[in-house]
């Protein structure tokens, strides 16, 4: 079951009850979309080709969706849910039923999330997000240019109420009940420049923002060279990726962090967290954990009837409610 599916019959069928007996709507945390229509262009990763990126407001209940606005003679529709991820191998890629995909979707996602977005459309001329400079933080400014609105919709979020485990090759996952969503990420590489990274967070009060946002995707120069022969990763450079080789990091000016690498698998895991289908109040931990365990952990998750439930955030939330640290206007005529 979906979460849109429940959204329809349970809670909205819940809270119109409510909200037409009480004032619930005045008291609670409301879903967020962009002012206006924002875009940029920049290279694609694996397929290096240029992409221009369209980021548009959607109305309350919509979530993320992607339309491959080059693709004209199939259904180029592809919500930004877990049951649509196709390919976690290098990226988190998501596909419909008419094969139509959409690649690098993670960095972009993570934005979305870290910056309270509930609803919005992006629009693409090609087969994958751009990559930009690797991190999320070129997302993040698109979405504080175009401005946050609020909806007169409550947010909807996925509580979790039991500890759901995933564990795929040498990588695991588990999301716990908690009160406010957090992460905790540990990574152990075996290269003297990464080795053992731990770092927890609360994904509140605009943390996102400040101190993942700009940590970038990373690859080892070996891994680049063989990828670089199999035709893959054709836009990487490192313009818009960390490079380490047995010597350090390539790139001039070093790292962003100390600790970047672990900031930006937490970065990821905040994106592909959100094909939850909106945000989820729990705590993730991941070790040594990447795109693939974090879709297995949603797919367990929502295998799993009694570990999850759709709810609204009320005021008395309003603290613990990811918003990037971005004021929102108050509802507009999108609402
Ligand atoms: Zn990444």
């Amino acid at each position: 079951m979906y979460l849109k599916d429940v959204v329809e019959s349970d809670v909205t069928e819940e809270m119109g009850a409510e909200m037409a007996g009480s004032s619930r709507i005045d008291d609670c945390v409301r879903q967020r979309t962009l002012k206006t229509p924002v875009s940029c262009t920049g290279v694609g990763l694996h397929s290096g080709v240029n992409v221009t990126l369209n980021l548009t407001p959607a109305s309350p209940d919509t979530g993320v969706i992607f339309h491959r606005v080059d693709i004209d003679k199939k259904n180029n529709t592809v919500p930004a849910t877990w049951d649509r991820v196709v390919d976690t191998r290098m990226c988190t890629a998501i596909g419909n039923d008419d094969g139509v995909t959409v690649g690098t979707i993670e960095h972009l996602m993570a934005a979305l999330a870290g910056c309270g977005i509930d609803n919005a459309c992006v629009e693409l001329d090609g087969p994958e997000v751009p990559i930009m400079d690797g991190s999320s933080e070129p997302f993040v400014l698109l979405i504080e240019s175009a401005g946050v609105v609020e909806q007169s919709a409550p947010r909807r979020v996925i509580r979790i109420l039991k500890t759901v485990n995933v564990k795929v090759n040498d990588g695991q996952a588990t999301l716990m009940p908690a009160d406010q969503p957090s992460l905790n990420v540990e990574i152990d590489f075996d290269s003297a420049f990464i080795s053992k990274q731990a770092l927890s967070m609360g994904l509140v009060n605009g943390s996102f923002c400040k101190e993942l946002a700009r940590a970038r995707t990373f690859g080892f120069l070996h891994e680049v060279e063989q990828m670089r022969a199999a035709g893959l990763a054709k836009g990487g450079s490192l313009d818009n990726a960390v490079v380490v080789s047995q010597d350090g990091v390539l790139n001039d000016g070093g790292l962003r962090f100390d600790d970047e690498f672990v900031r930006h698998k937490m970065l990821d895991a905040v994106g592909d967290l959100f094909l939850a289908g909106g945000h989820i109040i729990g705590q993730f931990s991941g070790i040594s954990s990447g795109h693939a365990v974090n879709n297995a952990l949603l797919r367990a998750l929502f295998a799993d009837s009694e570990a999850w439930t759709v709810d609204v955030m009320t005021s008395a939330e309003a603290a613990t409610a990811v918003d990037g640290g971005l004021g929102a206007e108050p509802v507009s005529a999108l609402a």
